[in-house]
C-alpha cells in the first residue's frame, strides 16, 4: 500500500499533520504505537494562544473539563508561588480524551487511522526515506509513502532512527498525577493577585 504521507505518532502534532494534509486532498496514514486514547505525562493545559489561532471544531471543544485560571509552582525546598488570574488562561483537559479528538478530527477530514501500530523501521532507499515498516498484532507489514512525518514525541523513533536526535536521554522525570476534591471557588474563582510563600 502506498499513500502520499504517513505520519508517525498520534499527539497533537502528529493528528494535526494528518488533519492538514488529509485536508489538502492527500492520501494519509496515521500510526500510533498505543491506543488513541491513553494518558499522558501532562498537565493538561491548552493555552489561549492554542485556542485562538486553531478553529476548533465542536468535537475538541467538548473535551476541555474547565477553565484553566492560573499555576500554583512550588519548589522542593517548599516555596511556592500562585499566579492567578481573572480571565481565563486556556482549558484544562484530559490528554486521552482530547488527543483521541484531534485525531477523530483528522479521521473526519479523510486521514486514515491506526492504533497498536508501532513504526520499527524506516524504508530508506538511495538516500530518501520512502516508508516505514510497522508492527501489528504480531505481523509486520511494509507501508510505502511520498512523505514520512515524524510526529513521534520526545523519544522520536524516526529522528534516532536518521541521526538527528541530539538530546541526551540519560536523564528520567517523573510525574504523579491523582484526583483530589476542592470546592468549586476554589478552583474556579480567584482575584488577580500573585501570591510568593515566605522566605
Ligand atoms: C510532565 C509534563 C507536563 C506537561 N504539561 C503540559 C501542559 O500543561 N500543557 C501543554 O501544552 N503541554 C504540556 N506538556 C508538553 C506536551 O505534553 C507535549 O508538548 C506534547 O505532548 C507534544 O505533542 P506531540 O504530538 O509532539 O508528541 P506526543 O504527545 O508525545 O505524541 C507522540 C506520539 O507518538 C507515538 N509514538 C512514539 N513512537 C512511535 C512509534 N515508533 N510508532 C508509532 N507511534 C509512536 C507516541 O505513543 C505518542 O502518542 C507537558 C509535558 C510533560 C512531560
Amino acid at each position: 500500500m502506498r499513500y502520499d504521507v504517513i505520519v508517525v505518532g498520534g499527539g497533537p502534532a502528529g493528528a494535526t499533520a494528518a488533519r492538514i494534509t488529509a485536508e489538502k486532498g492527500l492520501s494519509v496514514l496515521l500510526l500510533e504505537k498505543f491506543k488513541f486514547d491513553r494518558e499522558k505525562a501532562c498537565g493538561g493545559v491548552v493555552q489561549g494562544i492554542t485556542l485562538e489561532r486553531f478553529d476548533l471544531p465542536k468535537k475538541v471543544k467538548e473535551t476541555f473539563e474547565r477553565n484553566a485560571m492560573g499555576a500554583f509552582l512550588c519548589a522542593p525546598s517548599g516555596n511556592y508561588v500562585k499566579v492567578l488570574s481573572e480571565e481565563p488562561l486556556g482549558k484544562f483537559v484530559w490528554r486521552s480524551r482530547f488527543d483521541k479528538a484531534l485525531v477523530e478530527w483528522a479521521h473526519d477530514k479523510g486521514a486514515e487511522t491506526r492504533e497498536l501500530t508501532r513504526v520499527s523501521d524506516l524504508i530508506i532507499k538511495e538516500g530518501f526515506v520512502r516508508g516505514v515498516v510497522v508492527k501489528s498484532k504480531g505481523k509486520t507489514e511494509d507501508l510505502e509513502a511520498g512523505v514520512v512525518i515524524g510526529a513521534d514525541g520526545f523519544y522520536s523513533f524516526v529522528a534516532r532512527r536518521l541521526g538527528l536526535l541530539q538530546t541526551k536521554l540519560d536523564r528520567i522525570a517523573a510525574q504523579y498525577s491523582f484526583h483530589m476534591a476542592m470546592p468549586e471557588r476554589e478552583v474556579n474563582y480567584h482575584p488577580l493577585k500573585r501570591v510568593a510563600s515566605p522566605r
